[in-house]
């Protein structure tokens, strides 16, 4: 992705296009895998030289409340973060051993929220879903397994 269409997404959420939210941004989009806010850190600081990771905690928090990343829950309670252009609506699973982050196009909870909203008797504004597991390679037990 291009530093345009990321600066336009940070245009759609109100929020400045400014050399750090870009950078966080174009790191984020670089991986195929979830990383950690100290690792976003690590990786700034020879660009930034005067970031500090209080800093990166606040854009990763930004940019998620907007919903340009999205935040990933592990079992670990380490905070992850994921950049995905998929703006159609669909759920992500994540392997837990490689940290790959594969898109689940299959939602099927239409009929849940139904469901819900005749017991609540209120109205469903949406749902967060994340399936975790082992994906094809470390299920095999392909190299590495477990960290
Ligand atoms: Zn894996
Ligand atoms: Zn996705
Ligand atoms: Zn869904």
């Amino acid at each position: 992705m291009h530093q345009t269409s990321y600066s336009h997404s940070l245009k759609s959420l109100k929020l400045k296009a400014t050399p750090k939210r870009l950078a966080v941004l174009e790191l984020l989009g670089q991986e195929m895998t979830y990383v950690s806010p100290e690792e976003i850190w690590q990786k700034l600081k020879g660009e930034f030289g005067t970031i500090g990771l209080p800093t990166v905690y606040r854009i990763l928090e930004e940019l998620a409340e907007g919903g340009v990343i999205t935040k990933v829950l592990h079992s670990n309670r380490q905070l992850y973060y994921h950049f995905c252009p998929n703006r159609d609506h669909h759920h992500h699973f994540i392997c837990v051993a490689c940290r790959r982050v594969e898109d689940v196009e299959i939602c099927g909870l239409e009929s849940m929220e139904r469901e819900v909203e005749e017991k609540i008797g209120g109205k469903v504004l949406s749902h967060v879903v994340q399936v975790n597991g082992l994906c094809r390679e470390c299920a095999a037990g392909g190299e590495g397994g477990m960290p």
